[in-house]
């Protein structure tokens, strides 16, 4: 169908490009637990311990031997067991042991009869089902053998994590330091919040989507704010930000025309390409490498902005930070209205997923445009049509991406 002849480079080959040339450049460090939350995990975790440390009751009843209850007799309760006070005593013969939930089973039991499947009479307790050998005891590294790898390198620490990291006891964890990101706006029509508008400005709103993306990330942000179309304070800004950066993000310029300052000094300053994508909205975009620091340039209109920073940056600011990175799910969904498409370009149209009385529905948020923001805010999936795909009918299925950790 010749879609190539177009000259736009497919979002695929862009990714695997970038990719190939990054690796993580971020050392590690030894955080106490609490701090590493938000982190990079530098080394896979092997469990220090077995997980449970010990056999234990997985309910409130009595600990027995299976030949005790051989005769049919009730047993005699011989003392009790606690979580965290284990039964100490004798257990002769015909005894039975009273034992909680997380209590070590005593030396020898087969099985816990759980307290509803009794009678007691006084210290005389009637069993009344006939357990199976190994019944409601959780056996010492049922969930975590020792030495088991329970947390791969590259993890990106959650509060899922930690509990589990607390349940082996471990105090202090190996993390990556943060990635370090400088982030500016480019437009001499820019103005940021707070700030009153003269006929022709606009606030800039990208830069507090990025900064918010950063943290989301685990990411250090310097930002260094909105700076004109002016090629002097533009290349003290590249130069800063080059100095004190492992990543430089910029949004604006670099669509063809405007682009020529940026472009004359990522030329002079380092070796950076400018792309066209085959995606919507997002078309120009630029990669490459300023002496130091690796830069990203996103194109200026906010949903463009937005939509190339989570498909594109997201993935490789994960490799540098040494972060294992998977995609959102997608989905497969039914469209409840006509959507709007020309092929020649992967579509990133943002949508609204729910649940219908068939399955998972979606509709559009509106105006497509890659300036009208609403149709992001109100989103909670892409509905990600495919390159070749034209018009799409109401009553087709199509592909999803819930907005995952990042958009959310
Ligand atoms: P550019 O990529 O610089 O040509 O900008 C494309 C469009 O995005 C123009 O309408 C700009 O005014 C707008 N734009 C660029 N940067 C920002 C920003 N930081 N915040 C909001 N809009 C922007
Ligand atoms: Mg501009």
């Amino acid at each position: 169908m010749g879609f190539d002849t177009s000259g736009l480079l497919p979002l695929s080959d862009a990714l695997q490009g970038m990719l190939e040339q990054l690796a993580c450049c971020c050392d590690s460090e030894q955080l106490p637990l609490p701090q590493a939350l938000g982190r990079i995990l530098a080394s896979d975790i092997a469990s220090p311990l077995a997980v449970p440390p010990f056999d234990n009751s997985a309910m409130d009843g009595y600990a027995v031997r299976l030949a005790d209850l051989a005769s049919g007799i009730p047993l005699i309760m011989a003392g009790k067991a606690f979580a965290g006070q284990p039964y100490q005593g004798e257990w002769p013969a015909g005894h039975c042991v009273r034992i909680m939930t997380g209590a070590p089973v005593p030396e020898g039991t087969d099985a816990v009869v759980m307290q509803e499947e009794t009678q007691a009479d006084g210290d005389r307790i009637t069993f009344l089902t006939q357990p199976e050998p190994g019944q409601n005891i959780r056996r010492a590294g049922s969930d975590i053998g020792k030495g088991a790898c329970v947390l791969q390198a590259g993890t990106h620490l959650t509060p899922r994590e930690m509990p589990l990291l607390a349940s082996l006891g471990i105090a202090t964890v190996p993390v990556r330091r943060p990635l370090k990101v400088a982030i500016f706006s480019t437009g001499d029509e820019l103005k940021p919040v707070g700030t009153p508008l003269a006929h022709g400005d606009i606030y800039d709103s990208n830069r507090y989507g990025v900064r918010a993306m950063l943290a989301r990330l685990g990411c250090d942000c310097l930002d260094l704010g909105i700076i004109p179309d002016d090629p002097a304070p533009l290349r003290a800004a590249f130069i800063r930000a080059d100095e004190e950066a492992d990543v430089l993000i910029t949004t604006g310029g670099v669509s063809v025309g405007e682009a020529d300052f940026t472009k004359q000094l990522l030329d002079e300053l380092g070796e950076i390409g400018f792309w066209k994508l085959a995606i919507k909205p997002g078309k120009p975009f630029a990669f490459g490498r300023l002496p130091r620091a690796w830069f990203f340039g996103l194109p200026g209109n906010p949903v463009s902005a937005m939509v190339t920073f989570d498909q594109l940056v997201q993935p490789a600011l994960a490799k540098l930070a040494g972060q294992r990175f998977e995609r959102p799910l997608q989905l497969q969904a039914v469209t409840t209205e006509p959507l709007k498409k020309s092929p020649g370009r992967l579509d990133f149209q943002r949508g609204i997923l729910s649940q219908g009385p068939n399955g998972l529905e979606v509709r559009s948020t509106g105006s497509q445009d890659s300036a009208v923001f609403s149709s992001l805010s109100r989103a909670n999936c892409y509905i990600i049509l495919e390159r070749e795909r034209g018009r799409v009918a109401a009553g087709e299925t199509v592909t999803v991406e819930p907005f995952g950790g990042l958009l959310l």
